[in-house]
């Protein structure tokens, strides 16, 4: 492409939404054969809300969300603002606070250890799942994130939250999938309940249960795979993925730390954007004004 058509390609982007700081971004971009995209916050809508809770055998649901939501309160995952609008009433005061990066957290309220994530987590910590193993299949099935509590070491509940897929992400993905393109998930999220997302949305391959400290190394998976890659993605965690990626696309609705460490940005929350951005590559590398 010529400076000429690069230089035009970069405004025509701009006025569209999509910022490219960097003319090899603009260069490249179209030539990519897959893109990738974080499903927190960049293809949902990252708010998400509690919508069933079940109960081990005797326990009342309500206490222990009361006890989930103290410990929540002072988490900054997505998952923990909805636990906490859950629960009504005053909440108790914690000790021991950990956050367990990619899988939960802990904590000591009212004499009890409460552990609080994933079943990778409880099974890491020899939590026995039993009367919650049919519910918890259920909400995954039903792309639900299902989070786990565990008082004293036993299982005591499983609260259902539901992050609805942001309107336009589906278009967004057939117009990819229709230019040729292949789309591909990266998550925490476990593999039942990515897939049900990725199979609403249409995409062909996921990368599900990601640490947030695994997200550059699922690049290089999909780097080995199809050549090369461009990610998109709008968290703190997403940051290294976003510099290892061939390119790196940050919602601009998302963290400073993703916008920072992206090529190219894209100004609205709307996905589609993604598909405006190969778009206008596509123009200059045919060095089209
Ligand atoms: P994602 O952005 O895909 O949610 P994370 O790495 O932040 O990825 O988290 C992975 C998984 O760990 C989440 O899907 C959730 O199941 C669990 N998790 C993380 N933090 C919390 C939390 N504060 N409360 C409950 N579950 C959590
Ligand atoms: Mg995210």
């Amino acid at each position: 492409a010529t400076p000429t058509s690069i230089m035009v390609g970069t405004g025509r982007a701009a006025e569209l939404g999509v910022l490219f700081r960097r003319g090899d971004a603009l260069q490249r971009l179209a030539e990519v054969p897959v893109m990738a995209f974080d499903k927190t916050g960049t293809l949902t809508c990252g708010a998400p809300a509690l919508v069933a809770r079940h109960g081990a055998d005797g326990v009342d649901t309500d206490a222990v969300l009361r006890l989930t939501a103290a410990v929540e309160r002072h988490s900054e995952h997505p998952i923990a603002r909805a636990i906490e609008a859950a629960a009504s009433g005053p909440l108790p005061t914690i000790e021991n606070f950990e956050a367990l990066p990619g899988d939960g957290l802990r904590a000591r309220v009212e004499g009890r250890e409460v552990l609080i994530g994933t079943a990778r987590l409880m099974a890491e910590k020899g939590v026995a799942l039993d009367s919650l193993r049919d519910a918890m299949t259920e909400v995954e099935s039903r792309g639900q994130t299902p989070v786990l509590v565990a008082m004293d070491g036993a299982a005591a509940a499983l609260f259902a939250v539901a992050d609805p897929i942001k309107p336009t992400s589906r278009d967004a993905v057939a117009s990819l999938r229709r230019a040729g393109v292949k789309v591909a998930m990266i998550t925490g999220d476990t593999p039942a309940s990515a897939r049900a997302i990725a199979a609403e949305l249409g995409i062909d391959h996921v990368e599900a249960g990601v640490r947030p400290d695994g997200k550059v190394a699922a690049i290089e998976r999909l780097q080995r795979t199809y050549g090369a890659v461009a990610f998109t993605g709008d968290g703190i965690n997403d940051a290294p993925a976003l510099a290892a990626a061939d390119v790196g696309l940050a919602v601009g609705t998302g963290t400073d730390v993703a916008i920072d460490a992206a090529d190219v940005v894209l100004v609205s929350g709307d996905i589609t954007a993604a598909v405006t951005a190969r778009h206008v590559s596509a123009r200059v590398l045919r060095n089209i004004k």
